[in-house]
């Protein structure tokens, strides 16, 4: 019997949060380049140094996007896996405060995942399924109930503060769409690159050409190609260079004492040279419920900040998950960045002038194709919808 020697035929559609996956018709590669605003690759091919990603705007093959929010690694690489924002999936940063122990729980653990991946549902259905990412602290998170190939650029051994550690993720990709063939397949690089040069200098521009080869490749394997960002960049220094920081631990500490607030950077994790712990989200726990009025007045008289809210109002907004988030969110603007005491932070650690992430002005980002659009979710697009649009919205 046909049937049986080909095995269970595959399901016309896999249904993953609530959103429904047509089957891959043909292979799908997501690549989330880490940090990439558009800028990079604009800038990229205005040099001639992109000349795939140049055809796909030439052809009109690019949309801008909003990453879901914070703006960090994490929360954007989970969104974009399990098709769903924050709120739904649990991974709002590297760290939430447990309320009970007053101890800071790192969420880099899948058991802090509260959603299916769609990676995760394809497999159990049937699909040849494959994720290949830079760093280490989101393979976990990206395997979590994957059966398939899942494996890190750190693990096999790729230097961490490297732009190889994220050619290291597109080669093996390529290598994997030649032979392997996965019908799904994620890419997920490192933002070292971005956290150190600036759009357009050499550097980026090189860094870029070698994605360009790479994506290439991907295309040429035949397979559908989805390519968007996890977060924008933006340098977080005045003109002479020197860091912009609101210091909030401190800020509170003067003005309510010591214990009256705890300042969480969600972005903070062991890879300090990139950032130095230093993003344009926190958040704040208060001690006492009465003084979080208060406590928003405050912030409010410092400069740098673009957005102070109540947690009810920003897990509204951001669709950040309410349990995992303090009191107070607070966003550092365009050119500024939130620590928490001058102290905490090593700005002798990071490789050159402070460019970081986490905010409002690092939300927009490219989503690139190398098909022609059919269907598109009705409201703005998010970078999470790469995989919908994989699937469901691309011409074959
Ligand atoms: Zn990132």
């Amino acid at each position: 019997m046909e049937g049986a020697a080909l095995g269970p035929r595959p399901p016309a559609s896999v249904r993953v949060n609530d959103r429904e996956y047509r089957w891959p018709r043909e292979p799908l590669i997501v690549v989330c380049l880490d940090g990439s605003s558009f800028e990079y690759i604009r800038e990229a091919i205005e040099a001639g140094a992109a000349p795939f990603l140049a055809s796909l705007a030439e052809r009109g093959l690019v949309r801008m996007v909003d990453a879901a929010m914070p703006t960090f690694t994490n929360p954007n690489n989970v969104s974009i896996v399990t098709g769903v924002p924050p709120a739904r999936h649990g991974i709002c940063g590297n760290f939430f405060l447990d309320r009970e122990t007053g101890q800071a729980v790192m969420m880099n653990d899948a058991r802090f995942l509260r959603a299916d991946t769609i990676l995760a549902a394809f497999s159990a259905a049937g699909a040849k399924v494959a994720a290949i990412t830079a760093k280490d602290k989101l393979r976990q998170l990206l395997g979590a109930g994957l059966t398939g190939v899942c494996a890190s650029a750190e693990q096999e051994g790729q230097p961490v503060y490297s732009a190889q550690l994220s050619e290291h993720v597109l080669r093996r990709g390529v290598e994997l769409a030649r032979t392997l063939k996965p019908d799904l397949m994620y890419l997920s690089t490192s933002d070292y690159v971005q956290h150190t040069y600036e759009p357009g200098s050499a550097d980026a521009n090189r860094f870029y050409a070698a994605v360009d080869g790479h994506l290439a490749a991907l295309d040429a394997s035949g397979a559908a190609l989805v390519v968007t960002a996890d977060h924008g960049m933006r340098a977080k220094t005045d003109a002479r260079g020197c860091a912009r920081i609101v210091f909030l631990q401190t800020l509170l500490d003067e003005a309510f004492g010591r214990e009256a607030a705890r300042v969480i950077l969600p972005i903070t994790d062991p890879y300090v040279a990139h950032h130095g712990s230093l993003g344009a989200f926190a958040t704040v726990y208060v001690a006492a419920a009465e003084q979080v009025h208060a406590m928003i007045q405050r912030l409010g008289l410092a400069s740098g900040i673009d957005l102070i809210l109540r947690r009810e109002a920003a897990c509204d907004v951001f669709e950040l998950p309410p349990d995992r988030i303090g009191d107070i969110v607070v966003c550092a603007d365009r050119d500024t960045v939130l620590g928490a005491r001058a102290a905490d932070h090593d700005l002798g650690a990071l490789h050159g002038p402070l460019r970081s992430h986490g905010g409002l002005a690092e939300r927009e980002v490219p989503m690139l194709f190398n098909r022609r659009l059919e269907a598109a979710p009705a409201r703005r697009m998010k970078n999470y919808d790469a995989f919908w649009m994989g699937l469901n919205g691309l011409a074959r």
